[in-house]
């Protein structure tokens, strides 16, 4: 198949088997319940925009594996430019959907950081994975498939290795191993866009040491197999995506909670499985990936901000001219996140397996401004776009359309002369959504904490070689080392 349509891809959603739970019921058909429909309805966009003239060249490229057109979220990233293809798919996607979306994303990401990291374990310890990596890839390719990525674990006392935990489950973990497969058991919790994946890829989330073996695996798994229960968890203000009218923002992402019970997975889906060594590269390849072209997220959502502020600013009666600092600061701070981005891909390197990773240091450097800047962009916004867009201050679309005093409300919410009250509202509720809703990409802990980038940042700095440029300059001949406590 290769390349699907929207109507094709939801299609097969709706013939999954149902396993998705949100407040203690079963979901029997995601394409249509209001709590998963709107995510649907944004991965079905991306499908589509394949056919779209105007967009195939964002959407889709060449597959390094194949030779074959295909969704982009289906290849090997194998150059500089089919990374940035990445980031500036994703900015794209913020603008017409005006969330992130998980299904092509992190599945695919996992499955680019396997890519090298199975390489090298196979080169190391005689293991088959990589060609597993390249079979699933192709597959994927073929059936061009929606993959969510699963790193993070339920993890317990964040003080303890996984081995240490009081529960095996608090890590995703081998429970047995067969002849031809492996028996799965454990938490992922706060998955991305699991509702709207056809596979889900599992991955250790940190690094492992001796006696971790069990926790140590990487895996491809079918949304619906059996032993895996999803739950849905996107809230609180999910629930106007669940509204009528105005009210309900046509975007957005699910967030899940996966909890594997005994699920099976044949050899060939098994990625990796006891080798410690490599769960810390696998992570690393991960966060160099994601962490740069994550910078297209935050910055595409901070276009629709931006445009959301000016509109705003325009139906209160107020020029563009008004804000224009504030404004051009909202334009800063998406470019730097986008260019960051851009900046780690093209100095990165092209790993001996023919993956592309881009440079580490300035990776994690643009994952710790995705975490902030963002921030301020989001509160400029409202700050320009007034009281009716903080949580809680619009009315809802049922209370305006009130026989009894919709009409007055209505009235009362007129702001600049030829403006539709109505338009005005509806810029508010995106406002809402975009900047305290669940419209907010995870920017902070999405990709995993800023602290965690700060960590590699330090770790990566070559600290003594930074005092010998200022020895040198000084004249200093001290070499100012620190002495290595014993
Ligand atoms: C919107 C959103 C989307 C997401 N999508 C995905 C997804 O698609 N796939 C996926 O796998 N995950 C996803 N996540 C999860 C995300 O990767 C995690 O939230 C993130 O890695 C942090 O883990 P945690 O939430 O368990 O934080 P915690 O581990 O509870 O950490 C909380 C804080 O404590 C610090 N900390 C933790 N342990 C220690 C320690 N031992 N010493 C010192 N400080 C410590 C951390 O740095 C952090 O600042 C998503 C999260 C969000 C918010």
């Amino acid at each position: 198949m290769t390349l699907k349509t929207g109507d094709q891809y939801v299609e097969e959603m709706k013939k999954m088997r149902p396993n998705v739970y949100k407040w203690g019921e079963l979901i029997e058909d995601v394409t249509t319940h209001p709590a998963t429909k709107h995510h649907i309805k944004t991965v079905k966009t991306w499908y589509d925009n394949a056919f779209d003239p105007d967009k195939e060249a964002i959407y889709t490229t060449t597959s390094f594996l194949s030779g074959e057109k295909a969704h982009r979220w289906n290849t090997l990233m194998h150059t500089a430019d089919d990374v940035a293809g990445n980031e500036r798919m994703k900015r794209d996607g913020f603008h017409m959907r005006g969330s992130c979306m998980g299904p092509v994303c992190a599945g695919w990401t996992i499955l680019n950081a396997l890519y090298g990291t199975t390489y090298e374990c196979d080169e190391e310890f005689g293991t088959k994975y990589h060609e597993r990596v390249q079979n699933f890839m192709k597959f994927a390719e073929e059936n061009a498939l929606a993959m969510s990525g699963a790193l993070t674990d339920a993890k317990g006392d964040r003080t303890k290795k996984p081995q240490a935990q009081e529960n095996d489950d608090f890590y995703l973990h081998v429970k047995e191993t067969k002849d031809d497969g492996i028996v799965l058991s454990g938490y992922k919790w706060q998955i991305c866009g699991v509702v709207g994946s056809q596979y889900v890829i599992v991955m250790p989330t940190t690094g492992m040491s001796e006696g971790d073996e069990k926790y140590a695996v990487a895996a491809a798994i079918p949304r619906d197999a059996e032993g895996l229960t999803v739950v849905e968890t996107r809230r609180p203000s999910d629930e106007r995506a669940e509204e009528e009218g105005w009210d309900g923002i046509d975007g957005g992402i699910t967030q899940s909670y996966l909890i594997f019970d005994d699920v099976f997975v044949p050899n060939e889906h098994v990625f990796m499985n006891g080798e410690i060594k490599y769960a810390g590269k696998v992570v690393s390849y991960f966060c160099d990936i994601y962490r740069a072209a994550i910078g297209g997220c935050v910055a595409g959502q901070g276009d629709v901000m931006i445009g959301a502020a000016v509109g705003m600013a325009r139906a209160n009666g107020l020029s563009r001219k008004v804000f224009n600092d504030k404004l051009v600061q909202m334009a800063i701070n998406n470019e730097t996140t986008f260019g960051g981005g851009l900046g780690a891909i093209y100095a990165g390197r092209q790993h001996p397996s023919g993956a592309w990773y881009p440079n580490t240091i300035l990776a994690h450097t643009n994952k710790v401004h995705v975490a902030y800047l963002p921030k301020d962009t989001k509160l400029t916004c409202i700050e320009i776009s007034g009281g009716i867009t903080e949580t809680g201050c619009i009315p809802s679309y049922k209370d305006m359309m009130s026989p009894i005093y919709g009409e007055k409300l209505l009235e009362g919410m007129k702001g600049a002369p030829g403006v539709d009250p109505e338009d005005r509202v509806k810029m508010a509720r995106l406002v809402e959504w975009l900047c305290v809703g669940s419209g907010i990409p995870g920017c902070t802990q999405g990709g995993g904490s800023p602290d965690t980038a700060k960590m590699v940042v330090g770790l990566s700095t070559k600290w003594d070689e930074l005092v010998d440029y200022a020895r040198a300059l000084a004249k200093v001949e001290n070499p100012l080392r620190e002495e290595k406590k014993k």
